[in-house]
């Protein structure tokens, strides 16, 4: 009789069989846990639902009246400005915090009882929420070259009161609000703020200030309001205002009616900056390329207390950024960096790297995935022969 059962020879298929299950068992697992997944996801996406459906049936059944908190009358009742015009006089939604009801607070009101329904999130300037949404981008202090006295002192005048308050209040002195970089363009002035902000993690608002003057004629000083409010409100913040000479610029008796508006927002944001505390979580970088044009008020200690200078890079600061720069290129064969740096007499880290995008240019252009020396060395002709064209300007010392 033929058995199957124990025999070794009959294993094969039993193995077999066994293998089989196993590997249903393992789909079946994979299964579950996608199945479960998925419930998690369906869970999710239905609370989501459930939301928004409720988002809509408050705006579908009793309509809202937005308004701010005028003042306080007694426990229970308020004085508050329609966004319309008029003045009430409401109660308040017992599950409301009313310790936060202050002056200003925006609230939404039931359109039949005129109760303080929520409190509303501050109005923010549509130019400041764009500001505001500036991500700093992963850059760290090793990815900017030849400038680590520089770095050095940023980190002392930022950081230092950030982290360490206490220091300054033991030694009974007020740490820096903000930082004045000034030097030839391209030379990594903004590169320098955002590698605070992302090191830090703090919010970064960037402001190019000749946008503000430029767009918002008559508004600007609004703005500027907005804009250390919006801080304020989304602490620890690094203010990063670049190209200030547009609103910096020294004042005088006469000129024009934008002249003026100018001048107006320059008083704004010096007074502005008298208002922000020495230690709050907010500080500020400007930067320029025109240190000499900047109104001495500007620069008085307490408003912009340090100044640093943002050189051209010497002949072993050019030699940093083209290695930080060609990093991440596919080299073949031994690169003469010496002999690139040779050649980059009076480049800025910005023509730096144009370098060693060219040199990846050339290396397209014949064909190949890798870069050679020679690539190198056209890329820095190149360069050389176009900043030729440009004008030199002198940057005194301020
Ligand atoms: P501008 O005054 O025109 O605004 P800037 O001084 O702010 O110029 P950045 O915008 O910081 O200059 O620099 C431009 C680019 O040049 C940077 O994105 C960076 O790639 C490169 N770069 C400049 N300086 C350095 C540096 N020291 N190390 C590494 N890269 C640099």
């Amino acid at each position: 009789m033929a058995t199957t059962s124990s025999a070794p020879q009959d294993s094969d298929p039993r193995t077999h069989a066994l293998n089989n299950y196993r590997k249903k068992l393992l789909e079946h697992r994979e299964m579950e846990a996608k199945v479960k997944d998925l419930r998690m996801g369906l869970k999710e996406l239905d609370r989501a639902f459930n939301k928004s459906e409720d988002d809509i049936k408050a705006l579908q059944s009793v309509g809202q009246i937005i308004g701010s908190v005028l003042k306080q009358l007694d426990e229970d009742r308020f004085i508050i400005k329609a966004a319309s015009g008029p003045r009430y006089v409401v109660g308040c939604r017992s599950k409301l915090d009313k310790s936060k009801l202050k002056l200003g607070t925006r609230v939404a009101l039931d359109m039949t009882t005129f109760t303080i329904m929520r409190m509303l999130p501050r109005e923010v300037d549509p130019m400041v929420y764009s500001m505001g949404m500036e991500d700093p981008g992963s850059i760290s202090f090793a990815g900017i070259g030849g400038l680590s006295e520089q770095i050095r002192e940023l980190r002392e005048v930022i950081e230092l009161p950030l982290m360490n308050p206490e220091l300054f209040v033991r030694v009974g002195i007020k740490p820096p609000k903000g930082v004045l970089l000034y030097g030839p363009p391209g030379t990594g002035k903004t590169l320098l703020a955002r590698a605070v902000a992302s090191t830090l993690e703090t919010n970064f608002l960037k402001v190019v200030s000749s946008a503000i003057v430029d767009k918002y004629i008559g508004e600007s000083a609004r703005v500027i309001r907005e804009m250390f409010a919006y801080a304020k409100e989304h602490e620890p913040c690094i203010i990063f205002m670049d190209e200030i000479d547009a609103i910096g610029g020294r004042r005088f008796s006469e000129g024009s009616s934008a002249d003026r508006e100018i001048q107006r927002t320059l008083m704004e944001l010096l007074n502005q900056m008298d208002g922000f505390d020495h230690l709050g979580q907010t500080k500020l970088i400007m930067a320029t390329n025109r240190p000499d044009t900047l109104d001495p008020a500007l620069l008085r200690p307490g408003r912009l207390d340090r100044k640093i200078e943002i050189p051209l890079p010497n002949e072993q600061g050019r030699m940093e950024i083209l290695k930080i720069h060609a990093l991440g290129i596919t080299k073949q064969g031994e690169i003469d960096y010496e002999a690139v740096v040779k050649l980059s007499d009076g480049f800025n880290g910005a023509d730096i790297r144009n370098v060693c995008t060219e040199a990846g240019m050339f290396a397209i252009r014949e064909d190949r995935d890798y870069v050679v020396q020679e690539d190198f060395m056209k890329a820095v002709r190149k360069v050389a022969d176009a900043k030729k064209l440009e004008g030199k300007l002198d940057y005194e010392k301020i």
